[in-house]
């Protein structure tokens, strides 16, 4: 039988390399085998009982029904009053909506803006669905290398350098996935100063890591800290990462309303409304306390800790500290070329001693010379322990 014909637009994208790992350490579970997963980015904390609770009212006041394709108003009014106490940034319900997790929103962006031959700047490495969304909406990518010398953060006059007529969009993620790099404000005015020569480019700043920063000060945005660039950056956040509520998937996007509307337009014929009772759990995520964010990240602050040391301490592998979110980045390059051919073969030996990491390759490793992996530390110390010694056992192998 002939193979099925597949859309260009599909045939230019790879599955998720995260979620086809981690999908791959379960089935390995449910096969009986001890994997400890280390590949997706998810907390393992339990989601705060008020969130929880607020779930199983809306369930008992009936909140089974459509609800208006951009989210209730209940839950705008939440995510404007998130954007703005949390990041700085000026967001009104009129200029927010909802969708099933912040990937969701991205796409949605992406698709609603891109034109054939249009570029996009992606600062390298990078999460693994950004150049995959911005490939199948059509665009050209274009990576922006960073590397561990400079903290895996960009300088404005590369940004500079990468920009040409045809660009769409520069994609911003600070905290970074898989980098943990963290902008400081004066750097992101730098690069405002360049987005200033180019008013055909729009901003993409991915902060649903903001809660874990482990630098101290207040979180450095580009809609907070430039208000008159705001009608061309669309700011992405959500609870998974900040309230443990991953697998409700909600994220939120704020930016100039044309944009918001056009997002809302795809969404009505993608998946409709956001799920109507993560979205009761999602409103009492951001009107509830937020006192406990500050425990959560000292918890991940420890973890981080740990796994450095303990990734520093073998051989062949060397990790720098990254200043926010739940990855560690890790360099494997003196291990590649001799048993293992490359970072993702790398990555399967680790999976037959039993943890699931993602290769550095899934994140756009190579553009930087990177060869590695990334850690979720996103799991309790003793997981952690145990998983570092298998990670031990299993590069003395080599
Ligand atoms: N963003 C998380 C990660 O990088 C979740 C999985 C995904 O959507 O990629 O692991």
């Amino acid at each position: 039988m002939s193979q099925p014909q597949l859309s260009q637009a599909l045939q230019r994208i790879q599955p998720s390399q995260t979620t086809a790992m981690t999908d791959r350490a379960t089935a390995l579970r449910e096969a009986g085998r001890d994997i400890i997963s280390l590949s997706v980015g998810e907390p393992d904390l339990a989601t705060p009982p008020h969130v929880i609770e607020a779930m199983h009212q809306a369930l008992r006041d009936g909140a089974t029904r459509y609800t208006p394709v951009g989210g209730t108003s209940a839950m705008k009014r939440a995510a404007a009053l998130h954007f703005t106490r949390d990041l700085g940034i000026a967001a009104t319900p009129a200029d927010t909506t909802i969708s099933a997790g912040g990937k969701q929103a991205i796409f949605h962006a992406l698709c609603a803006t891109i034109d054939p031959g249009d570029e996009v700047v992606i600062p390298a490495p990078w999460w693994v669905s950004y150049p995959e969304i911005a490939r199948f909406a059509g665009a050209k990518v274009v990576p922006l290398p960073t590397t561990p010398a400079s903290a895996f953060r960009f300088l404005a006059d590369a940004l500079e350098a990468a920009i040409t007529p045809r660009t769409r969009w520069l994609l911003l993620n600070s905290p970074g996935n898989p980098t943990g790099a963290v902008f400081p404000a004066d750097e992101l005015l730098a690069i405002a100063d360049v987005l200033d020569r180019h008013p055909r480019v729009l901003v993409m700043s991915d902060d649903i890591y903001a809660p874990l920063r482990y630098t101290g000060g207040r979180h450095a945005t580009l809609a907070a800290l430039r208000p008159d660039l705001a009608h061309r950056v669309l700011t992405i956040s959500g609870v998974s990462k900040s309230h443990a509520m991953t697998g409700l998937r909600i994220g939120f996007a704020t930016g100039p309303e044309w944009l918001i509307r056009a997002m809302e337009r795809l969404q009505s014929h993608s998946s409709g409304n956001p799920c109507s009772i993560s979205q009761a759990g999602a409103v009492a995520a951001m009107e509830g306390p937020q006192d406990f964010l500050a425990e959560w990240r000292d918890l991940f602050r420890a973890r981080r800790d740990l796994v450095c040391a303990g990734i520093d301490a073998m051989p062949g592998l060397s990790t720098p500290v990254p200043d926010g979110a739940f990855y560690c980045l890790v360099d494997a390059a003196p291990l590649i070329g001799g048993a293992v051919e490359d970072d993702g073969a790398l990555a399967l030996h680790l999976l037959e001693h039993g943890v699931a990491v993602v290769p550095a390759s899934a994140f756009g490793g190579a553009h930087c010379g990177l060869a590695g992996f990334r850690i979720s530390f996103a799991a309790s110390e003793d997981t952690l322990r145990a998983a570092l010694q298998r990670i031990e056992t299993a590069v003395r192998e080599l």
